[in-house]
């Protein structure tokens, strides 16, 4: 007889196997308890045991990263390729440099990436990597050489249709740049195997701007959908990097006024605004800064503040764009206290289970990572096409692309997650309506 599962059995299976892997199973509960419901009332489903398959990687590749540095020393660093899930399409996501990189943050991130990319309705499955690696104060020519060594074991494992990693957090145009010419060398072909690309070598028109564009055009639908607009909301921003720079940038386009960004070390804040040239001036200089926003300060273009976060600051809108559960309980308590009403997020999972909880309860607007920040993948799909075809389309077309790719998700998550009183809840929308797709795929498919 087919295993019956259910969120207890489920759950304790993954909490008693993967105990250590706090940001996997916090990614996973969150998920499971909007599914439940679907699966069990579908027989198919059960008879599948779709839900328990869907929690587990289908494969995980680690691998050494030994290294000889600038300097002549040998570093050695870990890495890792999750792929997920293939039903839909090639395992699709991004690659992350950082010192906080570990299994379970990468298994979180690719448990997400399936249901991300399921929701923009193009054929990518979901995976994600990285390394542990930190970029920081680095020498140009010292992260060609690690890029070069993480590709000489990552390239046998990837391939257009097998797997397509992308960038996250540190890897950007440089690093994909380098990952790809080591590709190219090793497997003589030129083909669509990372996305994120220079323009001059198969990449794509507005993938740069993607993730954060599209956080805008989500909100965008969000505001149509609630009979108001973004002009004249004052909005926080955490981050500086490039989710973070091009959805503040959009928002400052669409009228909203943008009062801070933020990274590790602390917080710039301007109550009126920043404005577009300062954000540009942002977008350009920021990888030759060590403190972008410090630098911006210094400029009076708003005022520092050492070890702080935004989510004091009083808002209409929260966009958290940095990394994950950036936003506790507390925070999540001082922006309802200050009256704010919307949060979108960029990064994945910047708002801990209790943050959502919070926001979900108190009926204001939450919509998670996975239907917000899909644009930067979606647009990847679009490389990945432009790629198949040996052509590159125009800026205006792919941006027109996106935004009607964010305005579907928007009605994905509404059809899916509108609860009595017109309250729309777009993590249980975002949930279901990816989910139904995965497993809808994963049935015809058999075992
Ligand atoms: N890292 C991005 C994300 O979290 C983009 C992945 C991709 O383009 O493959 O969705």
């Amino acid at each position: 007889m087919a295993q019956q599962s259910n969120f207890d059995e489920i759950y304790s299976f993954l909490n008693e196997k993967f105990e250590n892997e706090s940001e996997y199973l916090q990614a996973v509960h969150e998920v499971l308890e909007d599914i439940i419901p679907i699966y069990n009332a579908n027989s198919d489903y059960k008879a599948f045991d779709i839900v328990r398959r869907l929690c587990l990687p289908e494969r995980i590749i680690y691998f050494t990263v030994s290294w000889m540095n600038s300097s002549g020393e040998i570093e050695v660093n870990q890495g890792w390729r999750v792929q997920h899930n293939s039903a839909m399409g090639p395992y699709k996501g991004g690659l992350r440099f950082h010192p906080t990189v570990n299994l379970s943050v990468l298994k979180f991130l690719a448990f997400e990436q399936c249901f991300k990319n399921a929701l923009t309705g193009l054929p990518m499955g979901g995976g994600k990597g990285g390394s542990d690696f930190d970029p920081k104060g680095r020498s140009d020519r010292d992260i060609m050489l690690f890029c070069q060594s993480f590709m000489r074991e990552l390239q046998r494992h990837i391939g257009a249709n097998t797997d397509v990693p992308a960038g996250d957090i540190n890897v950007g145009a440089r690093e994909i740049g380098y990952l790809y010419g080591e590709y190219r060398r090793l497997n003589n072909r030129f083909e669509g195997v990372l996305t994120g690309k220079g323009l001059e070598f198969g990449g794509s028109y507005v993938r740069t701007e993607a993730t954060g564009f599209g956080l805008i055009y989500f909100l965008q639908a969000v505001c149509q959908h609630q009979n108001t607009q973004i002009d004249g909301k004052t909005i926080v921003v955490s981050g500086a990097g490039n989710v973070a720079l091009h959805a503040a940038l959009k928002a400052v386009e669409k009228g909203g006024k943008v009062v801070t960004l933020s990274n590790s070390r602390g917080l710039l804040y301007n109550a009126s605004g920043l404005t577009d040239t300062a954000i540009k001036w942002a977008i350009e200089n920021r990888s030759s800064s060590g403190n972008i926003l410090e630098e911006m300060a210094k400029d009076d273009m708003g005022t520092w503040e050492e070890n702080k976060t935004p989510w004091h600051i009083e808002c209409d809108i929260a966009l958290p764009c940095a990394t994950q559960n950036e936003l506790g309980e507390k925070d999540a308590r001082t922006l309802l206290n200050n009256g704010c009403r919307m949060v979108l997020e960029g990064a994945n999972m910047p708002c801990t289970n209790k943050a959502q909880a919070m926001f979900i309860d108190e009926k204001i607007t939450y919509v998670p990572g996975k239907a917000s920040n899909a644009g930067g993948v979606a647009l990847s799909g679009l490389e990945m096409g432009q790629n198949a075809m040996f052509n590159q389309r125009e800026a205006s077309v792919l941006d027109e692309q996106l935004y009607t790719i964010m305005a579907n998700i928007h009605e994905r998550c509404v059809s899916e997650g509108k609860i009595e009183s017109g309250f729309v809840n777009y993590m249980k929308g975002a949930n279901i309506a990816s989910f139904r797709r995965l497993a809808d795929a994963m049935v015809a498919q058999g075992v």
